[in-house]
Formats: structure tokens, C-alpha cells, sequence
């Protein structure tokens, strides 16, 4: 904890400075370039990894992604995609999945969640993606690779789980909202995008295709 409270008077006195225009313009209103939905895992970063500034960014951080349907929740998922999308207008969101995510782990090993009764029952809204897993993937030998695929379906099925927020819907319908689906391989950088032309997660490019 003493880490965090000397970078924040650290940030105070010496980092504020180059920020305090923006911060000053940004107090005029917010106008993010994108939603962008990840995992509450500490080595994402979505500043960081999409080298962007405060303002850039509205964030949306759950376990594993995972966006719960509509009409099964609606809780803090819901009312952020709401507002980001009514209100602020955003035209893009992006999905971001991660390497090493212990959400997904725990999806392909439940034993592991036993204890974890709030985690078990949010993992409910991935479960569809294990049936997936074991019908597209049940050859795949490693456990590595079990877990890559496994957080590459779940992203795909939280973009169909977001389409089912009437915000979202009727956006998309209008032409004026775009979903992207990422994954973070943290240890290197490397981020993939879903290309539904090619059903594959792809390198990221300048024009890797929106999937709507
Ligand atoms: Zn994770």
C-alpha cells in the first residue's frame, strides 16, 4: 500500500504538471474514442497497451469480460454499456481478453472455483463457450492451449452476449457502433483481432475489419 500512496503524492507533485491542460479541457466534458470492456487482471493495462491519454478511454473492467446478457442482469455491466453508448455516444467497443486469465482457468477447471460462489455463478454467462471449446478444440493436448482457445471463444461469445443490450442493438442497427474483439498476450504486447471474414484471431493491423 505504501507504494501506492507515495506514487499518488509522487503524481501530485511532479507528474500532474503535464497533464493539467488536458485535465483542464477534460473538465468541459468527456468524449471517449472507445469503450473498452477487459478483465479486472492487474497486468492489463488498457492505457498503457493502446498508448492512449486520460479521456481516451471509457473502461469496463469485469471478471473475464464477461458481459452478462441483458435480461440476466442488470447491474453495473449494463448501465456502464448504457451510458457509454446513449450518452457518450462512443462508436467503438472493444472486448479485450488476456494470456493467462485466471477466469478462464477456472472455467476449464472448476474444481478450482469450488469455494468461490460469487465466481461460479458469474461464470454461468461463459459456460456456453466451454461446449464450444470441447467441440471445436477436444483435440488440442496441452493445457496452454486449451486456455488460449477457451479465452478466444469467450470473447466471441461476449460480443454476442453485448449485442443482446438494447443500447448496443439499436446503435449497431444505426450504423454508428462498431465491436471489436481482442486479445492481450501480456507477456509480449501482442494483440490478436477477431476477423470474422477468416473466423481467426489475427495479428492487429492499421485495417483489421470491425466484426459489425
Ligand atoms: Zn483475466
Amino acid at each position: 500500500m505504501q507504494k501506492l500512496i507515495n506514487g499518488l503524492l509522487q503524481f501530485q507533485n511532479e507528474g500532474f504538471g503535464k497533464y493539467q491542460d488536458l485535465f483542464e479541457t477534460l473538465a468541459g466534458g468527456q468524449n471517449p474514442a472507445a469503450l473498452f470492456i477487459t478483465c479486472s487482471d492487474s497486468r492489463v493495462n488498457p492505457n498503457l497497451l493502446t498508448g492512449s491519454d486520460p479521456g481516451d478511454l471509457f473502461v469496463l473492467r469485469t471478471a473475464g469480460n464477461i458481459i452478462p446478457p441483458y435480461k440476466n442482469a442488470l447491474g453495473g455491466e449494463a448501465a456502464t454499456i448504457e451510458y457509454a453508448v446513449q450518452v457518450l455516444k462512443i462508436p467503438d467497443i472493444i472486448i479485450c481478453g488476456h494470456s493467462q486469465c485466471g477466469v478462464m482457468g477456472g472455467l476449464l477447471s472448476p474444481e478450482s472455483i469450488e469455494d468461490l460462489h460469487a465466481v461460479k455463478a458469474y461464470l454461468e454467462h461463459a459456460q456456453s463457450c466451454l461446449s464450444v471449446v470441447e467441440q471445436k478444440h477436444s483435440q488440442i493436448p496441452d493445457s496452454e492451449t486449451r486456455l488460449a482457445r477457451t479465452i478466444e471463444e469467450n470473447i466471441l461469445l461476449q460480443l454476442e452476449n453485448i449485442q443482446t443490450h438494447p443500447s448496443v442493438a439499436d446503435a449497431i442497427g444505426r450504423g454508428d457502433l462498431k465491436l471489436h474483439g481482442w486479445v492481450y498476450k501480456f507477456e509480449t504486447g501482442e494483440v490478436s483481432a477477431y476477423n470474422s471474414d477468416q473466423n481467426a484471431f489475427l495479428p492487429l493491423e492499421c485495417n483489421s475489419p470491425p466484426i459489425t
